[in-house]
Parts: C-alpha cells; structure tokens; sequence
C-alpha cells in the first residue's frame, strides 16, 4: 500500500486495512480500535457520546435529499446507535470557488432543517474557500455530541450474543441505488429516491420500551453485509441470514440487475440493523413498523455461537459466506 485508492474511502476491507494501519497506531487510545458507529467516552461523572462524519457525496442533490440533509442525518444516527440523545452538532464547509450561493442557501436550508426536525442544535461550524478544481463543488465535515438516552442502556456492535435475532428495519440500497441512477441520468419508470433520514425518533422509541438491544448498525457504505460482518467480528458470533427475507425493493433489485450490482452491498442511509434478544424481537418489530422509514422491517436471520462470520442461506437453498465489500462498488456515496 503506497497510494491512496478509492476504495480506502469505501467502508469496507481497504478501509479496515488503511485504519489498521495507518490511523490506529498513532491514534487509538482504546475508543478508535472498537470502530463503532460513535465513541461513549467518560465526562466528569456521566458519558458523552461523539462521533463525527465527512460528506463528499456526487451529485450533490438527489432525489430524497442533498448533501446538506445527509450531512446531518448520517451524524444523528451515528450517535443513535450507541443508545444517544443527539444535542450539538458542528458543521463545517469546504467549498469550491465558483460554487452557486444560490445552491449553498438550498443546502444550509436543508441541514438546518434536518438538524431542527431532530431537536439538534448546531452550535460551532467553519467554512473555508479553495480555488477550482481544488474540491468538487461542496464538502460538509460534522461531528455530532450527545449524551446517552439511558444510562444502563448502551448498545455496540460487540454486544450480539448467540440466539439473538437479527432484524432489518427497512428495504435496503435505496440511497446507493438513488446516488447511481442520478449519476448516471438513468430514466427508470419510477425513480428511486434516497431513504436518507433520522432515526432517531424509532430508536427512542425502542430504547424507551423494556427490551434487551444489544446492537444497532446503521447500514451505510459497504451496505447491508459489511454491516453485519462487522457486528459479527466484534461480538465473536456467527451471523445467518436468510436472503429471501432481506427486504429489498423491486426498484432497487432492478437497477441492481442492470448495473450488477448485488443489494446486499449497496449503502443506506436510513436503515438499521439491530440485534436484539428473542423475547424483544416482536416488540421491536412492532415499533418499527409504525414509522415510515420502518414499515419494511423485517426478522432477517439470527445469531449463533459459531465462528464469526456471517452466512447467507440463499433463496436456492444453498449457504455461502457474506464477506464485507472488497474494493469500491460506489466510490462517494456519501
Ligand atoms: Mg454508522
């Protein structure tokens, strides 16, 4: 490894290699080496909860959303996952000269917007100008601070136990597929839109029931499978999925088909996977389904005490290993 590829940036096994190797040795203090979705970091005597995110999504709008909008969902979810409230947010822009103001007001609306909707406040930000060329057009960094929801509930990608049960709380890919066909000016007979959102309100609700979440992963870059592959690597458990029971919509199944691209790698944006016991799974069905964003979830597979490793039981009736992405399927999905 001695140039950067576009599959570092990709959320999957270049990723991992270039974090192991690089970023981990001179930054990790024990928080980094966990690679949640957020950090739960001591303060004075209670928690604080941090994450922080890039955003160099092409195009910059796209159906369901734009790069402002998404900026502030991926950071509010991210803090989510680890059973936060989401309160502060700080943004910052990186913007090429040229770039539209007109087009930069639409963005800052849609951030703010999304930022008020969830009850964030953003509090500190940046912005700083290169010449062209120097960025394409925009790119938005922000970094989220919570505290958690509840302080004897935390959950991470390292609390999946055996015999839990696996759920997705949506159709997947519609983010990724919504990025590619608007990239490429496909002319679908429906088009498909950006699941991008916050799910903060859902994953309230479920951390407000009595219910016993282990894990929850929102399923970004390297989709569906390199989400479950890192729960399984970091609870030492087998994943089994069932493909028939992956929730995937027949326009993204489509696109995917004409691209050959396989769903099961293609980034969400509002979409979790959560793993939780078997006494919780029909109640936390049961809350998802009353939001938008979670009337497709659906039981996908289970947990078991086996090598870690997901596997997939494929609508043929045949198992095979579900890697995480290798190489970059969508470079700048987000
Ligand atoms: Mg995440």
């Amino acid at each position: 490894m001695d140039k950067i590829r576009l599959g570092h940036g990709s959320g999957g096994k270049l990723s991992q290699q270039l974090l192991q190797e690089v970023f981990l040795p001179k930054f990790d203090t024990g928080f980094l080496i966990q690679c949640q979705d957020a950090a739960i970091a001591p303060f004075n005597k209670s928690k604080l909860v941090v994450s922080t995110d890039s955003y160099v999504v092409s195009p910059i709008f796209f159906p369901g959303g734009n790069i402002g909008s998404l900026s502030i969902h991926g950071t509010i979810n991210d803090l989510c996952m680890r059973g936060a409230k989401p309160l502060y947010i700080a943004i910052s822009f990186i913007i090429e000269e040229g770039f539209s103001i007109e087009q930069l007001k639409e963005i800052v609306q849609s951030a703010s917007t999304a930022a008020k909707d969830a009850g964030v406040e953003i509090i500190a930000g940046d912005t700083k100008v290169v010449e062209r060329k120097a960025a394409d057009k925009i790119f938005i960094s922000t970094t989220g601070v919570g505290c958690l929801f509840d302080e004897s509930k935390t959950c991470g990608i390292e609390q999946a136990k055996p015999e839990d049960i696996v759920i997705a709380s949506g159709d997947i890919g519609c983010h990724g597929m919504a990025i590619m066909c608007a990239r490429n000016n496909f002319d679908l007979e429906t088009q498909i839109e950006s699941d991008s959102a916050s799910l903060k309100d859902m994953v309230h609700e479920l951390l407000k029931a009595d219910l016993e979440i282990h894990s929850l992963h929102d399923i970004t870059r390297g989709g569906l499978a390199t989400c479950l592959n890192e729960i399984a690597q970091s609870s030492k458990v087998s994943i089994d999925i069932d493909e028939e029971n992956v929730p995937v919509s027949a326009q993204v199944r489509g696109a995917c088909e004409i691209l050959g691209l396989d769903p099961l790698f293609v980034a969400s944006e509002g979409r979790l996977v959560a793993i939780v016991s078997k006494n919780s799974s029909d109640k936390a069905l049961e809350i998802m389904h009353k939001y938008h964003y979670g009337k497709n979830a659906r039981v996908i597979g289970d947990v078991k005490d086996a090598k870690a490793r997901v596997n997939l039981r494929t609508t043929i009736g045949s198992t095979r290993i579900l890697d995480m992405l290798t190489g970059e399927q969508l470079p700048r999905i987000c």
